[in-house]
């Protein structure tokens, strides 16, 4: 992850591949290239890296010295961040070639002024950068302890965290909403697709796991009962209104445990999400239950003895006018034709 702090104004910028950012001045900015290692910058920034494994551990983890490091993300002979002068971007223009698993080609086709703190030629033509998924930071310790401080508070406080949700927030999440789900033996679980689409780009506002707390306490106490019914295999998706969040899901059966699993799929904040599967919306209120016993219809029908009979089609079952049951073997012969091919195929 890398962050660039604007030198004028001292603000912090999380770079994302989706759009140039700027900081609160918009004297600095910068952008992740197409690659998604590399970076072009533009201003009065420095670059601080920090390594994602940081992000994605525990508290505990979080407390080892290595891990723990802020790292300076720019450095000499550092091919990552390419430095044009304007801090309103956009990013530089360059086609990228895979040379190797590890290794990519750029080659820049920008018209513009560019610097990369390489050795000999800072403007080089192609250059060749890391493609492996970690961005490679050189371990060194910050030089300016004030920096270092600043780094960390605003790691503290949250504000370069921009609700980035750790699989250790997914997994507490997870053992709350168990317990909750545990009175209707209901066991939930969130894939590994979950974990990395919630921290996905393309949901623009950052889903937080404070949002996704409260979206299943709504679903428990709107779909605590229903869930229990949905067959093995059941596919659906769980969508809230105000936050535009939608939850594809299935029903797994549990044998082992005796439990019915709630497998969330993925989720992802899109205003007009498609789905050829039922959309369960989410709104936390329980569905008004009609305890009424619901009187079923009956058609009447005239026997060809004279005698008029009620016929209840949905139990396929006969009474007199006066609410008696009629025994169909009793009427069967003197029904239309019609009529007894209905009743016979509604006793298969
Ligand atoms: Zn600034």
């Amino acid at each position: 992850m890398k962050l660039i702090r604007c030198k004028k104004c001292e603000d912090v910028v999380r770079l994302v591949h989706t759009e140039w950012r700027q900081c609160d001045c918009k004297k600095s900015g910068g952008q992740y290239n197409d690659d998604m290692i590399s970076a072009t910058i533009g201003g009065e920034c420095e670059v601080i890296g920090i390594r994602n494994d940081w992000f994605n551990g525990t508290k505990k983890d979080r407390g080892d010295k290595k891990l723990n490091l802020i790292i300076q993300g720019e450095y000499d002979g550092d091919v990552q961040i390419h430095r044009i002068e304007s801090g309103n971007g956009p990013k530089l223009k360059m086609d990228i070639v895979k040379l190797d698993s590890e290794t990519n080609e750029i080659t820049f086709t920008d018209d513009r002024k560019y610097i990369i703190n390489v050795k000999g030629n800072k403007s080089p033509k192609t250059i060749e950068v890391p493609s492996n998924k970690k961005p490679s930071f050189k371990e060194k310790k910050v030089r300016n302890e004030n920096t270092r401080g600043l780094i960390k508070t605003l790691l503290r406080e949250g504000l370069i965290k921009e609700d980035y949700v750790t699989p250790s927030e997914l997994k507490r999440l997870e053992g709350e909403l168990d317990n909750l789900f545990q009175s209707v033996g209901v066991d939930v679980e969130f894939t590994k697709h979950f974990l990395d689409r919630v921290n996905d780009e393309r949901n623009e506002k950052d889903i937080t796991i404070e949002e996704l707390r409260n979206i299943f306490k709504k679903i428990y106490a709107q779909y605590k009962d229903r869930l229990v019914k949905y067959k093995d295999g059941f596919e659906a998706v769980f969508r809230n209104n105000p936050t535009d969040i939608n939850i594809p899901f299935v029903i797994g059966w549990d044998n082992e445990n005796n439990e019915l699993d709630l497998i969330n799929k993925t989720v992802m904040r899109k205003k007009n999400f498609q789905t050829s599967n039922p959309m369960l919306y989410v709104t936390g209120k329980e569905p008004k239950v009609d305890d009424t016993p619901k009187q079923e219809r009956f058609k009447k029908y005239k026997l060809t003895s004279g005698v008029v009979v009620r016929y209840y089609a949905d139990s396929n079952r006969f009474e007199d006018l006066g609410g008696k049951p009629i025994e169909i073997d009793d009427i069967f012969d003197s029904l239309p034709e019609e009529m007894q091919n209905m009743v016979l195929a509604k006793m298969d």
